[in-house]
């Protein structure tokens, strides 16, 4: 997995050990509120246009 992203570098895009916790869509902005926690435990609030849930079918 990680040679298949090396090879079409795709890693500028990932970011590893973080965690989303919430997806809020914001009806007023049209965008989601996104908070994500990184590796060390540090939340990281985002505003986005688009939000792709790959989160899994057994989650
Ligand atoms: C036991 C088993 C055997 C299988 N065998 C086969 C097979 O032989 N052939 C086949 O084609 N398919 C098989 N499948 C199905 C295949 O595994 C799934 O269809 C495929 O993995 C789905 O890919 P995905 O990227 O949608 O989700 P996943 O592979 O589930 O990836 C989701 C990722 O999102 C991450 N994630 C989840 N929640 C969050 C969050 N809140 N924040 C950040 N990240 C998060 C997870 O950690 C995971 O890395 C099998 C499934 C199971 C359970």
């Amino acid at each position: 997995m990680h040679n298949v992203a090396d090879k079409y570098e795709c890693n500028r895009f990932i970011k590893y050990k973080h965690s989303v916790k919430s997806a809020i869509w914001n009806e007023s902005k049209g965008k989601w509120a996104i908070q994500v926690q990184n590796g060390e435990g540090a939340t990281i609030d985002d505003e986005v246009d688009v939000f792709i849930n790959a989160g899994g079918v057994l989650k």
